[in-house]
């Protein structure tokens, strides 16, 4: 990257199994998309439900669709599921693979590092979700997210982590029950940890080009020192992105400090 194309920030949102309905999702949809199409140094994308997907139109390359999930076979007898070429047929950009709530339902390491393989081969960029349920003095937790970080590229060529995006989220700070927001200089910490991680396994001499984003209690008030003291590429928005004036508000924050 030379030093005038400046990187832009990414903001992803997962809707989660929000809203009830359709209506809803359009409304809180249009009112984003009309915003954002304004946006010229941030890249937005909206994780919706699978349901709502197809009425959704988006425009341009700042504003995209991704999925919360996605299946690695391409096609076939797997009820219930939907796959990769499905979602990159429909316009799907991005897809979040190993959120905490997935893990909870049984995701595994293994079916996190299938996933990730299937959506580079969709060209679709993986957002790959890692993060400890608690903290320990020790440090036993940066194992944890190493061993998951490890687990979930087996097998990818260096030349892919350019594609790929790391979405680090603490299971303790996501959600209504988070028992604390990070600091800024534990997220900082986790993002060069990140790196270096990368690093050793790529064996990269500089900083490897991959995306670390922040998820994780992100609002309209956090949003600017996350981006700034935290120094990662982006956010993973939850609850503040169903309401459409906090997400406006959390992306124009983030595009006016990329100014
Ligand atoms: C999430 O679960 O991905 C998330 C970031 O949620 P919240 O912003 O609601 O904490």
């Amino acid at each position: 990257m030379t030093k005038k194309e400046k990187q832009k920030f990414l903001v992803v949102a997962n809707w989660k199994m929000n809203p009830v309905s359709g209506k809803l999702a359009k409304q809180i949809f249009s009112s984003v998309k009309k915003v954002s199409n304004k946006l010229r140094n941030i890249d937005t994308v909206i994780c919706p439900p699978y349901i709502f997907m197809e009425n959704m139109k988006t425009s341009g390359h700042r504003f995209v669709l991704g999925a919360q999930d996605l299946f690695a076979e391409p096609e076939g007898s797997f009820t219930g599921n939907i796959s990769y070429i499905q979602l990159k047929n429909l316009g799907v950009k991005y897809s979040l693979i190993g959120h905490s709530e997935k893990r909870k339902e049984g995701e595994t390491n293994q079916s996190i590092n299938e996933k990730v393989k299937a959506s580079l081969k969709g060209m679709i960029v993986p957002i790959i979700c890692i993060g400890e349920d608690k903290r320990d003095e020790a440090g036993e937790y940066l194992k944890f997210i190493k061993d998951q970080l490890v687990s979930s590229l087996v097998g990818l060529s260096k030349n892919s982590i350019k594609d790929i995006v790391i979405a680090y989220e603490p299971i303790w700070a996501i959600g209504k029950d988070a028992k604390r927001e990070p600091t800024t200089s534990e997220i900082f910490e986790m993002n060069i940890f990140i790196k270096k991680v990368l690093s050793d396994i790529y064996d990269t001499k500089s900083v490897p080009p991959t995306k670390i984003l922040y998820g994780g209690s992100v609002n309209e008030k956090n949003i600017e020192s996350i981006l700034k003291d935290g120094g990662v590429d982006g956010v993973l928005v939850g609850r503040a992105s169903l309401d459409p004036k906090k997400f406006i508000e959390i992306l124009k924050k983030a595009e006016n400090l990329n100014k």
